[in-house]
């Protein structure tokens, strides 16, 4: 595998606007072009196919944690595809030996993911960067959310700083090098 692994949470979902796969695309040349190989939910499902898809393109490594629950739904071309008993154990599995974890715009999938992770990240079990690419401003609402638990106590200022907001590629790549 690739020194660097960046986990990438995405949306499942059909049918959502073309844009955000172009950006999921755009997000995976980003990370292949830092260095990153790519851990990923491993199935065909939404823009997680768009994202394996590119990393074959690209001949990256792509790591795919699925579920055994899951079977049929495995994006068969993964490098390596990892099964897992639990969507709980397939969180952990995603995020072990990772130095990155982003967030495309997704979900309550990819929240869960994300929340879950810098929950890690604020109790020192998650040693990576936290990023949620804010395209468009898709995270603004999280991001007020935060902000609302900082100012009323319930999240410290220095733990709301373990997660980045970029919007463009631009300041992606600067997140992420
Ligand atoms: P969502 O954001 O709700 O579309 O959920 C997608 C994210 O949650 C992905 O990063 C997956 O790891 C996980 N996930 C949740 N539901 C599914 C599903 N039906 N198929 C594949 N992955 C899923």
């Amino acid at each position: 595998m690739t020194e660097r692994k960046a986990v990438v949470f995405c949306s499942a979902s059909f049918g959502i606007d073309d844009r955000y796969n172009d950006l999921a695309r755009d997000a995976v040349r980003a990370l292949h072009g830092c260095g990153y190989g790519m851990v990923s939910g491993g199935t065909v499902k939404g823009t997680m196919k768009v994202i394996a898809d590119e990393a074959r393109r690209l001949g990256m490594e792509h790591v795919g944690i699925i579920p055994v629950f899951m079977k049929g739904l495995e994006y068969r071309d993964a490098t390596r595809l990892v099964w897992t008993d639990t969507m709980s154990e397939r969180k952990e599995a995603m995020r072990a030996g990772t130095c990155l974890a982003v967030a495309l715009p997704g979900g309550i999938g990819t929240l869960d993911e994300l929340i879950e992770t810098l929950t890690l990240a604020k109790i020192g079990r998650y040693g990576g960067r936290v990023v949620a690419f804010n395209f468009e401003g898709f995270y603004e609402p999280l991001k007020a959310l935060l902000d609302h638990y900082v100012s009323t106590g319930m999240l410290d200022a220095p733990s709301r700083d373990l997660i980045s907001f970029p919007e463009t590629i631009g300041e992606f790549v600067a997140c992420i090098k």
